[in-house]
């Protein structure tokens, strides 16, 4: 059994057919967490979750790219790129807090830094990632964390938030781009590292994935994003997380049973699940 600790059922890609492919997920047994990145996505995840009793949770929170209202194209590689708007929420935690009272909703995110999509607004996104550390600090949930460009930033506010939080600051770094010293300073901060399709088809994470031990590292896809192949170029969905945990097993040697129970109970301690 896999867990894909970061899909987004809850976006417009799957409004059609989100209970088909939750079917297609549990058929290939896989449990997802559907991630919030505004406030009406993140009462998306938590509608979903709330229609199944168990195997689908929620995470809730406001994403930096939604600081501000923008028109976006993003371009992968030469098999995928997409058009986004995003659009200007203020962040309001009593909102957020009102929705973690579901108790499917398991984490805060997803929260942090995109400098790639951002460099004029610094201030305002290290501002909301602050607010929201706290309220996952003050519910006692772990965080969900988009760094994009931004590690040295995103490394610096964890370990203010360390000396305040303690044990309560936890989380996961969701598609980790870094190198082999960022991923040893969020280990050190008590942070998984989460890994997609992106170690299938992209840059080079042999040699992270080879350093360090499979118990800080769990599995998600980022669906409707960053599709494994053999089905790059299509949507993705829970069901292709299989295609990351194989490739963890092929770079490290092992078998797949060995990454999927690693990343699984790792998933399930972090998430409480
Ligand atoms: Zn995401």
């Amino acid at each position: 059994m896999l867990i894909d600790t970061h899909a987004h059922l809850n976006f417009a890609a799957f409004k059609d057919d989100f209970a088909e492919t939750i079917k297609r997920s549990f058929d290939s047994d896989t449990w997802m967490i559907n991630v919030g990145s505004q406030f009406s996505t993140s009462q998306k995840a938590v509608e979903i979750a709330s229609q199944y009793k168990k195997d689908v949770y929620a995470a809730i929170g406001l994403h930096p790219i939604h600081l501000e209202t923008q028109k976006r194209k993003e371009v992968i590689d030469e098999k995928e790129e997409f058009e986004f708007t995003s659009r200007e929420e203020i962040f309001d935690p009593e909102n957020y807090r009102k929705l973690a009272k579901n108790p499917k909703v398991v984490a805060i995110g997803e929260v942090g830094l995109d400098y790639f999509h951002n460099k004029d607004n610094k201030e305002k996104q290290k501002d909301v990632f602050r607010q929201q550390i706290q309220l996952a600090a003050e519910l006692d949930l772990p965080l969900i964390v988009h760094c994009r460009e931004a590690n040295a930033d995103v490394i610096e506010i964890l370990k203010e938030a360390k000396k305040i939080y303690k044990e309560k600051l936890r989380g996961v770094i969701h598609c980790f781009s870094g190198g082999l010293p960022e991923a040893k300073e969020y280990i050190a901060l008590d942070f998984l590292l989460g890994f997609n399709g992106i170690i299938t088809f992209a840059r080079d994470y042999d040699r992270v994935l080879l350093e360090i031990g499979l118990e800080h590292a769990v599995v998600e896809t980022d669906c409707p994003y960053l599709t494994p192949p053999p089905h790059r170029g299509q949507r993705n969905e829970p069901a292709y997380v299989r295609y990351v945990a194989e490739k963890i097993a092929q770079i490290k040697g092992i078998t797949l049973a060995e990454v999927e129970k690693a990343t699984t109970e790792n998933a399930k301690k972090l998430f409480n699940l």
